[in-house]
């Protein structure tokens, strides 16, 4: 089975979470399938094999997707954090969700400058979250190479929001 395969098979869906008129994506099913959850893994990092030194997931599940994915390409691992969590020099990036605003942060100075940084997430909704993480990573003096993303929702037309660099989806619904 293909990851898309894995993907369609496994993903839940909840009306009306968190709040009414919102359908909530659910992923861990397929992070919970062993099998589906190393097809993930392999599918995001070979798509931009060679092209990129660091992996920067996003919390929370992109962290599960970024250690994957550095252990696969023995690559540099970046946790972007939720507001306030993050000791020392920080760079913040305030950006609005689907439902409500956020805050995200990304410690400086972790990487040499220029670095190819790959972005992970699990879903792309708006495109916010993706967004800030790329200025995050612009501003901390790195270079965003690709997105890489188990699910779009793709009504949101969150790739708009993300810009020039190639966007990677596993399942677009
Ligand atoms: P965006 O900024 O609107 O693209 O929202 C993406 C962020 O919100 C990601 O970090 C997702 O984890 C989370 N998110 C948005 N919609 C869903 C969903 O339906 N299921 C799970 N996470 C979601």
């Amino acid at each position: 089975q293909t990851a898309a395969q894995h993907v369609n098979t496994l993903l839940a869906s909840y009306p009306d979470f968190p709040l009414p008129g919102i359908l909530f994506r659910d992923l861990n099913p397929v992070f919970a399938d062993a099998v589906a959850f190393r097809a993930i893994i392999d599918e995001l990092a070979e798509k931009h094999r060679g092209q990129f030194d660091a992996v920067a997931g996003i919390e929370a599940r992109g962290f599960l997707l970024a250690a994957g994915i550095g252990y696969a390409a023995q690559c540099a691992v970046l946790a972007v954090r939720k507001g306030g969590k993050l000791p020392g020099t920080v760079l913040t990036e305030e950006y609005d969700l689907e439902y409500g605003s956020a805050r995200l942060e990304l410690e400086v100075g972790q990487l040499p400058a220029g670095s190819r940084v790959l972005i992970v997430d699990d879903v792309l909704a708006t495109g916010g979250t993706v967004a800030a993480t790329a200025r995050l990573v612009e501003r901390a003096g790195y270079v965003t190479v690709g997105v890489g993303v188990v699910l779009e929702l793709a009504d949101l037309d969150g790739r708009s929001r993300v810009g020039a660099v190639p966007v990677h989806t596993i399942v677009a619904v």
